[in-house]
């Protein structure tokens, strides 16, 4: 092959994947070990706020024979509703973006510290039970505490930890510092990335963004939609391809592996070849890492 001719990624890929650089159980290189393992061939890891996992990565997926697209999951949020913004191949040096993301993890930190003071008033944890469920570094969340939780013996797993003591209504939840989604769509954009939508129509009610919203979403360089997700409603995934179809958007599927943490596997669902491409043509930030 020449030397100029385009390399091309081999499917299937799953693009959607987190390790303990976020809310995942395991390291980037054993999240790659996974996935290949799961017969995937392309893999992006999308760590919530953080790109330190990158080089792990993709240093496994080089010596597995996978090809590697860069990515993060960056945390925004619409009036109330937390949104979840998929970042592919972006510049990872984007001082607009570094800063932004430096401030959403700075916040997640205190807002942490205050959940848990919260729930340590009723139950006997504290601060220092969920340092040590954390990897040095890794983007704090609400799985961290979960995980906290479970080693104190008070749930039995995140899912119960998630249904029960962590969800808001009972009271001992704090929110956490997020961009509008209009900003994290373009500040993935501005970095040359590919901004695609998580999860975008999970159950539940008034969780979807109102049309209006992705049409402005749209406008301000959105690429598309996760919709092939677990947590997806199926009436939900109606609406978002005949969106995507009508603006001509990227549409993916993903697992979101977050290792022990969740039950989702690896390939569970995948992204096909033709949009996996679109992707990489759209993107300029950063080239996708071909074996
Ligand atoms: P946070 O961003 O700190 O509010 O925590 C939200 C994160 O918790 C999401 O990124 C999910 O990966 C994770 N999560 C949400 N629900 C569950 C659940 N039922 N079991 C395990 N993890 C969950
Ligand atoms: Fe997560
Ligand atoms: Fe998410
Ligand atoms: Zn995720």
């Amino acid at each position: 092959m020449a030397a100029s001719a385009p390399r091309r990624f081999v499917g299937p890929a799953d693009l959607h994947l987190h390790s303990n650089q976020s809310d995942g159980t395991e390291s980037p290189a054993e999240v790659v070990r996974q996935a290949a393992a799961h017969g995937l061939r392309t893999v992006a890891l999308t760590d919530h706020d953080r790109t330190t996992g990158w080089d792990e990565a993709a240093e496994a997926a080089a010596s597995l024979g996978l090809t590697f697209l860069p990515g993060m999951e960056l945390s925004a949020k619409h009036e109330w509703r937390s949104v979840h913004v998929l970042g592919y191949l972006f510049d990872p040096s984007d001082s607009a973006l570094r800063a932004e993301t430096e401030r959403i993890r700075g916040d997640r930190i205190g807002r942490a510290e205050r959940i848990v003071r919260n729930i340590g008033r009723d139950y006997d944890l504290v601060w220092e039970d969920v340092v040590a469920q954390t990897a040095p570094d890794a983007t704090v969340g609400r799985p961290h505490i979960a995980d906290a939780l479970v080693a104190r013996g008070i749930v039995r797993d995140r899912t119960e930890a998630f249904d029960g003591i962590l969800h808001p209504r009972e009271g001992y939840y704090e929110p956490h510092y997020a961009p509008d989604p209009l900003t994290a769509v373009r500040l993935i954009t501005d970095a040359g990335g590919v901004a695609i939508i998580a999860h975008p129509v999970t159950a539940g009610r008034d969780r979807m963004m109102p049309v209006p919203f992705l049409e402005r979403l749209v406008d301000a360089g959105l690429g598309g939609f996760e919709i092939d997700h677990r947590e997806n409603t199926a009436a939900g995934k109606r609406m978002l391809r005949d969106f995507a179809a009508r603006h001509d958007l990227i549409v993916t599927g993903s697992s979101d592996y977050h290792g022990a943490g969740k039950p989702n596997r690896p390939g569970e669902n995948t992204t096909s070849d033709e949009m996996v491409e679109r992707l990489i043509a759209r993107a300029t930030g950063t080239a996708p890492r071909y074996p």
